[in-house]
């Protein structure tokens, strides 16, 4: 009997992640990798076993650029939306719940769930925040890949010193990162993004996500000085910076390719220029402010801006569903304008350019991993193949190739 090393996977469409849509494309793999994507008229000859797939698209592989797997536990709390745009509202909730479910085994049980689903639905890499260390090894075991950021919090007085104290006893190869402009103070983010500099790692943050924060950021009051002080932090020794999230984090200094601003929600033009003029991407986390009720970010200004966008879905705890096809589809359906191909390249080859993984996937390219998508689509022609697989959301249905 022969025995095939090599396979070649026709369907009625691949879609590399660059370039236009193949129509009867083909990729052929062998031994775990990609070694030629194309018209399968141009492939069929190639000595391999064929595998159709007629009525399907071959996409990348997906790419998670935030989410918090330590909190998929509390996934009930995504189940009635808070007061429109109350951030500090919701804040309490999660801190009560998570004060009251504290079994490490839970916790670990429903991440990993989680996880496991992501990767169901097509997502092979995910940058994971969260604040338990032990959360570094959520992605043992799964095909799909975990950069883990442990994530610090201390804005001002002995909160920020404490913060920066355990910092320099945290082992210099761990990914850390700042929660927020609001809950992390100056010295800290600086001190994180020095950190992150200095292991080539991305810095990624909540920025800009509700009109609470900016108006903190702003005015040093309002619903998070109220929060903060209810948790002991000393807010009046938080010198407001009396700037908008992004022009703050310029004026740190922190501002650069390699720092991912998530949600940027509330922001003013002259920031989205700031955030072009630095290189800084955006991780936008539309299914999570839906939620959240806390505005949608100007993803066309960001487009035109040449920022490069990445898709997060956030957490279960603010998120009823973790499907990028879902972030996707409510992307469309709240910017209509924005072409179909862009809304794709942020669920997979941007975050994957981003996470620095562009070599093993995010695309269909020679070297990648040949663990990729293949996704039923009713599209007639090329042009409907974009179309479908950034509305279609939950109705997406999707098995792995490999
Ligand atoms: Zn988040």
């Amino acid at each position: 009997m022969h025995e095939y090393l090599r396979y070649l996977y026709r369907a009625s469409f691949v879609v590399p992640g660059y370039g236009p849509v193949i129509a009867d494309g083909a990729v052929l793999t062998e031994d775990g990798q990609v070694t030629a994507v194309g018209a399968y008229a141009d492939l069929k000859g190639v000595d391999a076993q064929v595998e159709e797939y007629e009525g399907y698209v071959i996409t990348p592989a997906m790419v998670n650029c935030h989410a918090h797997l330590e909190l998929s536990h509390l996934a009930g709390l995504a189940g009635d939306a808070p007061t429109s745009g109350d951030m500090t509202g919701w804040i309490r909730g999660l801190l009560a719940a998570q004060a009251e479910i504290d079994d490490p085994e839970i916790i670990c049980d429903a991440a990993r769930l989680a996880l496991a689903r992501l990767y169901a639905g097509g997502c092979r890499a995910v940058a994971d925040i969260g604040n338990r260390p032990e959360s570094l090894f959520l992605g043992e075991g799964f095909k799909s890949e975990v950069f883990f950021f442990l994530e610090m919090l201390g804005l001002c007085g002995a909160s920020e010193e404490a913060a920066l104290a355990a910092l320099a006893g945290i082992e210099g190869d761990r990914r850390c990162t700042a929660h927020a402009p609001y809950s992390a103070g100056p010295r800290l983010i600086r001190a994180l993004k020095d950190r992150a500099l200095a292991g080539k790692s991305l810095f990624t943050l909540h920025v800009a996500e509700s009109a609470q924060e900016i108006e903190f950021l702003h005015t040093g009051s309002g619903p998070f000085a109220d929060f903060l002080g209810e948790r002991g932090v000393e807010v009046a020794s938080f010198t407001a910076p009396g700037l908008g999230a992004i022009a703050y984090l310029d004026s740190l200094g922190v501002l650069d390719a390699q720092t991912l601003c998530v949600h940027t929600v509330q922001v003013e033009d002259e920031e989205i220029s700031l955030l072009a003029a630095r290189g800084a991407a955006v991780c936008l986390c539309p299914g999570s402010n839906r939620f959240m009720g806390v505005g949608t970010a100007p993803v066309e200004k960001m487009l035109a801006h040449g920022i490069p966008l990445v898709l997060g879905t956030d957490s279960l705890a603010s998120n009823p569903n973790l499907s990028l096809w879902r972030e996707m589809q409510i992307l469309r359906q709240e910017h209509p304008a924005l072409p179909p191909e862009a809304v794709f390249a942020m669920a997979s080859s941007n975050g994957a350019r981003l996470l620095g993984i562009s070599a093993r996937l995010g695309v269909i390219a020679p070297g990648v991993c040949s663990s990729l998508p293949v996704v039923r689509c009713p599209a007639k022609n090329e042009a409907e193949v974009f179309d479908y697989l950034t509305s279609a959301g939950a109705d997406i249905k999707l098995e792995w190739l490999e």
